[in-house]
């Protein structure tokens, strides 16, 4: 999704997983070791954050989780759905091999399930496209991703505002160790495999639409050219593009069916 967070150990661990010492590529990971860092990395984050174990939104969280998981198609992945107690963080993200945690903030744009699933649909693509460690090797001459975006917004001249924004954002990142924004590709790739997978999983996926639209409007948001990220307006252009496919696999789900 949004300003991913990963840890420091991430870019180290997973080139000499790889053996690949030029730290290209990066893409030769086994789903063994891969499972075996996405372990370690949740590890590390469990100790740092704090979990919402129990009611409405934790059981959202675990159902839509574990609909998407087994639509998935890698039942050999140890997918694991964390509640992260921080209503400011209106985000989410994935480790490898299938660890993802969403902040509690995202509720205030996500009002119902087949909306979070659209959020969690997301990161599950990420994972099974591995793209937190294909991109840990490529990107580890980036260096201090916090120092280049305030170098990137001097340039472009971007408002304190949302300086402050970014700058909050990557504090926040910071505890925890790195950032590591996915490329542009990378995420309209977990776009369009999350729209069909959260259709799969018997939710309606023009939710998404609707999720996307409000997350948009959100204050928080870095400008595309910052973050990475696609605008709202090219997000959302692709995911009506996918609808029809999108709806054909939702009214074939088990969980539309039945209803
Ligand atoms: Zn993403």
């Amino acid at each position: 999704m949004s300003y991913f967070i990963k840890l420091g150990l991430t870019i180290t661990t997973a080139i000499v997983l790889s053996g690949c010492a030029s730290g290209l590529g990066g893409g030769n990971v086994s789903p063994q070791q891969e499972s075996a860092l996405g372990a370690q990395q949740e590890r590390q984050v469990l100790s740092k954050v704090r979990l919402i174990r129990s009611g409405r939104l934790y059981n959202a969280v675990r159902n839509v989780g574990s609909r998407i998981a087994r639509v998935s198609g890698r039942p050999d992945f140890r997918w694991r759905y964390h509640l992260v107690n921080n209503p400011r963080q209106a985000n989410a993200f994935v480790l490898p091999g299938g660890k993802v945690f969403v902040y509690s903030g995202l509720f205030k744009y996500a009002s119902n399930e087949a909306e979070l699933a659209a959020v969690v649909g997301h990161e599950v693509a990420h994972a099974l496209r591995s793209h937190g460690v294909k991109g840990a090797a490529r990107k580890q001459k980036a260096g201090l991703i916090g120092a280049l975006l305030q170098v990137g917004m001097g340039v472009a001249g971007v408002n304190p505002q949302t300086a402050q924004q970014v700058n909050q954002v990557y504090g926040q990142g910071a505890t925890l160790g790195y950032i590591r924004p996915y490329s542009r590709q990378n995420e309209t790739e977990a776009d369009s495999i999350g729209l069909m997978l959260m259709a799969k999983a018997g939710y309606d996926p023009r939710a998404a639409l609707r999720f996307w639209a409000k997350f948009g409007r959100q204050g928080q948001r870095v400008p595309e050219y910052l973050s990475t990220h696609p605008a709202p307006a090219s997000r959302i252009a692709n995911i009506r593009r996918l609808m029809p496919q999108a709806l054909a696999l939702y009214k074939k789900s088990r969980y539309a069916r039945r209803r």
